[in-house]
């Protein structure tokens, strides 16, 4: 079975869960990316020409402008390879609003990238940054040859540059994701692991590891496929599942925007082509929802979901905690 939008739709059975207010903005700014790692749910790599242009990166800026929302999730592809990243960072930072860059690290060091690190420093920006092991051969494995010691060395740059260390605002997360078809171990407990090992080996130090549930979609879908192991995936997620997992699920209060600048419940959706539904609308730009929370707009959930609400639960910040708010889910 191919783990596209079809196969997906046809046996879904979560529940109906409605929005909460709105407090991320995910902006994705295109496909484009220095790497292809097996397990990348939007199939990025050098190839991809799909970039969002300067005009809807305004419109994202207008958005910000009329919104309570104070999180801006800049992502990709590498988030970076936009020529207009630094320009959407600047204004942001200006409004106040709290910028997030997910960062492969290889980037860092990619000719035509001089002076990211710097800038990204000078404008207090949040690094959410990928490295699936503290050792060489799975990270190589997974995201390509040669990722590892180039991603240590631009974590060693960060940490230089006041990222992650005590008393410094400086944020600096690592992201961590299987290597294969298997749910991620407990987040606090491969945390310690981390910061022992990328402590003793490297002297490096972050803030927080953030563990990602792989989504059977894309290439981690094709790669489960042509591996046979596609079904025993989606029931090892299925049977994992949590009921509670629902009330934090991200897309509780995230919406995320494509290149083009429409709107999806989240970055999976998005990659599915799964549109973000406002009533009889099947279909959403981010200009037409200036100043509209959202609250109450029912969330397309399908058979991938169960990626976020398996185990300990996956978002794209970790673990799915206790949500502060416990407003009632319709349930069908
Ligand atoms: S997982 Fe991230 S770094 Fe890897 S190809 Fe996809 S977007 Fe690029
Ligand atoms: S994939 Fe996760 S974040 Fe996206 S709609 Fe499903 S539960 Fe929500």
């Amino acid at each position: 079975m191919i783990p596209e939008l079809s196969s997906i739709l046809c046996a879904t059975d979560v529940p109906i869960v409605v929005r909460l207010s709105l407090e991320v903005l995910q902006v994705n700014l295109g496909y484009r990316c220095n790497q292809q790692c097996i397990h990348c749910h939007v199939n990025a790599g050098p190839e991809r020409e799909e970039m969002m242009e300067k005009s809807t990166i305004n419109q994202v800026i207008d958005f910000l402008r009329s919104s309570p929302v104070k999180k801006l999730d800049l992502t990709g592809g590498a988030p970076e390879l936009n020529p207009n990243f630094r320009y959407l960072v600047r204004v942001s930072r200006e409004m106040n609003i709290h910028v997030i860059n997910r960062c492969n690290l290889t980037i860092l060091d990619e000719p035509g990238q001089e002076g990211l690190s710097e800038f990204l420093t000078q404008h207090r920006v949040e690094i959410i940054a990928s490295l699936p092991c503290y050792l060489r051969e799975n990270v190589d494995f997974q995201r390509g040859n040669g990722v590892f010691d180039r991603s240590i060395r631009a974590l060693k740059k960060l940490n230089q540059l006041g990222y992650g260390q005590k008393g410094s605002d400086l944020t600096l997360n690592l992201v961590y994701n299987p290597l294969d078809a298997f749910l991620p171990p407990l987040q606090k407990v491969l945390e310690e692991e981390y910061r022992r090992e990328l402590g003793q080996r490297h002297g490096i130090v972050f803030n927080c590891l953030y563990t990602i549930t792989n989504m059977p979609i894309h290439r981690f879908g094709h790669r489960l496929t042509s591996h046979g192991e596609y079904q025993s995936y989606m029931n090892l997620l299925r049977k994992a599942h949590l009921e509670t997992n629902l009330q934090s699920i991200m897309c509780r209060t995230l919406i995320s925007v494509d290149w083009q600048g429409f709107v999806f419940d989240c970055d999976f959706n998005q990659a599915l082509g799964l549109s973000l539904r406002l009533g009889e609308r099947s279909r959403v730009h981010l200009s037409e929802l200036k100043g509209m929370d959202l609250k109450g707009n029912p969330i397309q959930l399908l058979d991938h979901c169960y990626g976020c609400t398996a185990g300990q639960g996956s978002s794209c910040t970790g673990v799915l905690r206790e949500s502060p708010h416990h407003t009632p889910m319709a349930m069908t």
